[in-house]
């Protein structure tokens, strides 16, 4: 199912994205060496519920996974990079934490990751990483505009990954969304320009370039949940909800994102 939001689904949309975005950044602040991921979840939950919102993770139970996922928020770190389920693990310094959440407000959702280093070291590794999908994810967001193809973002995504020298997995990627979590259409990080669902005004995507420093192959954890590098390489996910706009794309997912 692929949905175009009316103006007053995309009113709700820009205060629930901004709202994502807005505890991603109050969890990067406190995220700090001798963090632990169970604080992080359990900060992310109170949030979620303070603001009126609901989790789109706590009762997500797809194909994918194992059950119920049980938590409010992803947390991978270092070779942890997609689904990474929290657990009683104490942040150290110069560890790659990703953060992803998406919630629901007014019906709509919205879904942002982030990576970044705790403490005060700065791996060169990982801040390669963590840059390269910063910048895809900013190539797909300018690709993304009124006529553009699904194709023509994936490309400019995987371009942008590919030139940094990772390969790139096409398991799992960016994907429409509005009244859930997950909709059609998938938007790969890496595809042919000019192919694909051809972007309108009024659609919500979540676009997520994500990379592994060495390889394209996941594993699962014991968890049923979190995917890690088959390596044990370090990884990193950026992600933000945009809307496409007569315009161009606006992205919902922001700290401080203007709200109507
Ligand atoms: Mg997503």
């Amino acid at each position: 199912m692929i949905e175009i939001l009316n103006p007053t689904l995309l009113a709700r949309a820009r205060d629930t994205g901004a709202l994502v975005a807005d505890i991603l950044q109050a969890l990067k602040e406190r995220s700090r060496v001798g963090t632990n991921l169970l604080d992080i979840d359990r900060w992310a939950k109170k949030m979620i519920l303070e603001a009126g919102a609901t989790s789109c993770y706590v009762d997500y139970a797809p194909s994918f996974g194992r059950g119920p996922f049980g938590h409010y928020i992803c947390t991978g770190v270092n070779d942890a990079v997609l689904h990474g389920r929290p657990y009683d693990y104490t942040l150290t310094d110069g560890d790659l934490l990703t953060l992803d959440l998406a919630v629901s407000r007014g019906g709509v959702a919205a879904d942002a990751a982030i990576s970044f280093l705790v403490g005060a070291a700065r791996p060169a590794e990982s801040v390669a990483l963590i840059g390269a999908t910063e910048r895809a994810l900013a190539a797909g967001i300018a690709a993304a505009r009124p006529g553009a193809r699904v194709g023509d973002v994936s490309h400019a995504i995987g371009t942008v990954l590919r030139e940094a020298g990772y390969q790139v997995n096409t398991e799992y990627g960016g994907h429409g969304i509005g009244s859930t979590m997950h909709q059609d259409p998938h938007v790969a990080n890496t595809g042919r320009p000019g192919r694909g669902y051809t972007l309108r005004p009024g659609l919500l995507l979540a676009l997520e370039p994500w990379v592994m420093a060495d390889t394209a192959q996941l594993v699962t954890d014991a968890d049923g949940w979190t995917l890690r590098s088959a390596t044990g390489c370090r990884t990193a996910h950026s992600e933000h909800t945009i809307a496409i706009t007569e315009d161009g794309a606006e992205i919902l997912t922001l700290p401080g994102h203007a709200r109507p």
